[in-house]
């Protein structure tokens, strides 16, 4: 039996590794479950797959999850630090799956206890890349990209010499708001940036796929992931989601990686991986579908884009600065504080404000931590001036 962890398993992805994992329960020991808020999938969840501990991110709500737990045998925790050390429970896979900038420190630990990690937390990467990597060649620990693109990426490489390798293109469906005119983006709601057109993923994910700060992350996770220059990364807006990433070789070919918009897919392979099984997706019937469509992105639409750049460029804590203004922005966005189109704008004006001072800091846990309550800061000063 393996033994696995879920980080984040109340989640969309979570909830998409336990179906695969729940499919074949004689197969896998499940250690710990983590939740922030949904005390009772989260209890359910654990008491199904007779997990060792459920923890809950809100400390308030130790009662609670003790009381849903109820008789069974599984222990409760709460709080940050007991998802920590809940990552540190011996486990052969963990699947870091918790939303946002807070999937770091205990995607480290579960590195440190030398598990296999399934990343879909790509926060870990735009923000501290260097470090997430190194302590995975410290411990000897493998990290497997669970990110559709980047594992369509990694199984697009498999067998190959990176150095024959001319380019990457991640594909972006495009996201909600594909074919808005800027006015009406301009005024669109969160509940409107909330829906996806092709994939069925958490609200905060589907909001940044509107503005594609989604794949702003994705082309910095590539770079810190592959190890490859940035001006190697390109975007392609394909608004069938099926073609999820192409790897171009020195000899022209360019190797699709093509599949149905289903993210168990991506979680299976990473699961599975060295070997591929058989999982519950969709098998795509390509005659039926009869065309597919890629279309350059529309840097005005999407200043996303070219802001992931200038991230690439800067290098060191500037990943850490983009993405807490993004999500401070984007709390600013749902709370109605600012619109649509001034998340880019706030994000800009915060990488404008911390100068290289912040940027240039050696990257560790801490400084981590520091520059990204810093840029949260001042994403809040930043708004709180415009309106
Ligand atoms: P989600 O919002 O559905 O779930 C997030 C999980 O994290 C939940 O269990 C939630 O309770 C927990 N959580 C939230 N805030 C927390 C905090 N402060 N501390 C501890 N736990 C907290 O998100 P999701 O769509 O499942 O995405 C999870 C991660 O995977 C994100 O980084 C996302 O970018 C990435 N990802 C998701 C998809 C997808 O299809 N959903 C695809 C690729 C990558
Ligand atoms: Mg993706």
């Amino acid at each position: 039996m393996r033994k696995v962890s879920i980080l984040g398993a109340t989640g969309s992805i979570g909830q998409n590794t336990i179906d695969l994992i729940s499919r074949d329960p004689k197969a896998y020991d499940v250690v710990a479950l983590t939740g922030g808020q949904n005390i009772a999938q989260l209890a359910k969840d654990a008491i199904d797959l007779n997990a060792d501990v459920a923890v809950i991110a809100d400390e308030n709500l130790l009662p609670e999850l003790r009381a849903a737990l109820g008789d069974s045998s599984v222990e409760a925790a709460a709080g940050n630090q007991a998802i920590c050390e809940a990552a540190t429970r011996p486990a052969d896979w963990v699947m870091s799956a918790i939303v946002g900038a807070a999937g770091l420190a205990p995607g480290l630990k579960a590195l440190e206890q030398g598990a296999v990690l399934a990343l879909a937390n790509k926060e870990s990467l735009v923000t501290a890349g260097p470090l997430i990597l190194g302590t995975a060649k410290a411990h000897n620990a493998r990290i497997l990209p669970v990110d559709s693109e980047h594992s369509a990426v990694f199984q697009g490489l498999a067998g190959e010499d990176f150095d024959t390798v001319e380019r990457i293109i991640i594909t972006a469906s495009g996201g909600a708001f594909r074919d808005w005119s800027l006015e009406d983006m301009a005024v669109a709601t969160p509940a409107q940036a909330s829906s996806h057109p092709n994939w069925n993923m958490g609200q905060r994910i589907t909001i940044d796929s509107a503005s594609m700060f989604n794949k702003a992350l994705e082309v910095i996770e590539t770079k810190e992931f592959f190890g490859c220059p940035h001006e190697m990364i390109e975007v392609l807006v394909h608004p069938e989601s099926m073609v999820h990433a192409l790897v171009g070789y020195n000899d022209g070919a360019l190797m699709a990686h093509v599949g149905p918009a289903d993210m168990r897919h991506a979680i299976g392979y990473a699961l599975h991986w060295p070997l591929r099984r058989k999982l519950p997706v969709e098998r795509l019937d390509l005659a039926k579908i009869g065309q597919l469509h890629f279309r350059d992105p529309d840097l005005v639409r999407y200043p996303a884009l070219r802001l992931a750049h200038e991230v690439m460029q800067a290098g060191g804590l500037s990943g850490a600065v983009f993405n807490a203004a993004k999500e401070r922005a984007m709390d600013g966005f749902i709370e109605g504080r600012i619109g649509f189109l001034e998340m880019a704008e706030v994000v800009e004006e915060v990488m404008a404000r911390l100068d290289r001072r912040h940027i240039n800091a050696e990257m560790t846990l801490d400084t981590v931590s520091k520059t990204d309550h810093l840029a949260r800061q001042t994403a809040d000063a930043v708004m709180a001036e415009r309106h």
